[in-house]
């Protein structure tokens, strides 16, 4: 059975917002070497806005992508279908829409021809370029941290778009009170080009990161990190990954799945409450053994 001490540890936790589903969780939270952080929706909001749009046929591309997106619920989607609410565009009706995890979402119009919106890896996929003003458009959104969505009609490339993302508020202080109880890496795992990846853990005091990554080369890397490793995320896709993780963390604004696939709930989606649950995980231990 589990010791009191444990289970009081847990309620002083869940008061805090730290709801452990299990003694075993606590155990492990309090020996974790290694927290690795999903970027979109866990260390920033996840309410996206697209802040740029380069395309000869603006309302037409808007309509193309948003046509797409109705099918995806990926926070980059939410941003696209709401700039075309906004601009009073009527998404295109699109068929057999289907999304490629990590890459973006496809699918076919009623004239037979093949619509996508993604990133690079898409792009280069579906034997499509970039002119070079609209390689250029997406290296300055990139650089700014904004990060891109390329679409596509065939093998053409009609616009790119900046998205936005603002940071979960106290995300720099939530890290560095990690580093102070004793996590050696902090480390944040994403999708998302370099440069924007750079650029975030830059803006959050990370040293440690690695970007353009599919959601089989998280699953690798978190087998690889040294352990144990708890891994944060909040989407569909972070389940296996939070699965994987020696401890899963979802934030409560997760969907389901990723939340059933974790250990532990941040009921606030307070990561800055992550520190002081590390603490009375390690005095509970301490005082066990
Ligand atoms: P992350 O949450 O770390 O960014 P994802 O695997 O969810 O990781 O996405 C990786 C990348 O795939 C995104 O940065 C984006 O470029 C692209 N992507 C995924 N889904 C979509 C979508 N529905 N529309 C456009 N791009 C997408
Ligand atoms: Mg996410």
């Amino acid at each position: 059975s589990t010791p009191a001490v444990m289970l009081s540890a847990m309620a002083a936790a869940a008061r805090s917002g730290v709801l452990f589903k299990s003694s075993a969780a606590l155990d492990t939270l309090a020996r974790v070497q290694t927290v690795a952080f999903d970027k979109t929706g866990t260390l920033t909001q996840a309410k996206m806005t697209v802040t740029r749009f380069l395309a000869d046929d603006e309302p037409g591309t808007l309509a193309l992508a948003a046509g797409l997106e109705s099918h995806s619920e990926h926070p980059i989607a939410q941003a696209i279908v709401g700039a075309a609410r906004e601009a009073g565009v009527s998404p295109v009706p699109v068929r057999g829409a289907q999304a490629v995890p990590g890459l973006g979402i496809t699918a076919t119009l009623d004239t037979g021809e093949r619509v996508w919106a993604g990133n690079l890896r898409l792009m280069t996929r579906e034997g499509a370029a970039l002119t070079p003003e609209q390689q250029a458009a997406l290296d300055g959104l990139n650089a700014q941290g904004s990060s891109s969505v390329i679409v596509g009609l065939d093998t053409r490339v009609v616009g790119v778009m900046g998205v936005a993302d603002t940071l979960r508020p106290g995300i720099a202080q939530a890290i560095a009170d990690l580093r102070e109880a004793g996590v050696a890496h902090p480390v944040m795992l994403t999708g998302d080009r370099q440069q924007v990846a750079q650029s975030v853990a830059h803006d959050i005091g990370l040293t440690e990161y690695r970007a353009e990554l599919l959601p089989e080369d998280k699953l690798r890397i978190i087998g690889e990190l040294p352990g144990p490793v708890a891994m944060v995320g909040d989407g569909v896709n972070d389940a296996p990954a939070l699965a994987r993780a020696d401890l899963g963390i979802a934030v409560a604004s997760g969907t389901d799945v990723a939340i059933e696939s974790a250990d532990v709930v941040l009921m606030q989606n307070d990561l800055g409450r992550l520190a002081g649950a590390i603490r009375l995980a390690r005095d509970a231990r301490r005082t066990v053994i």
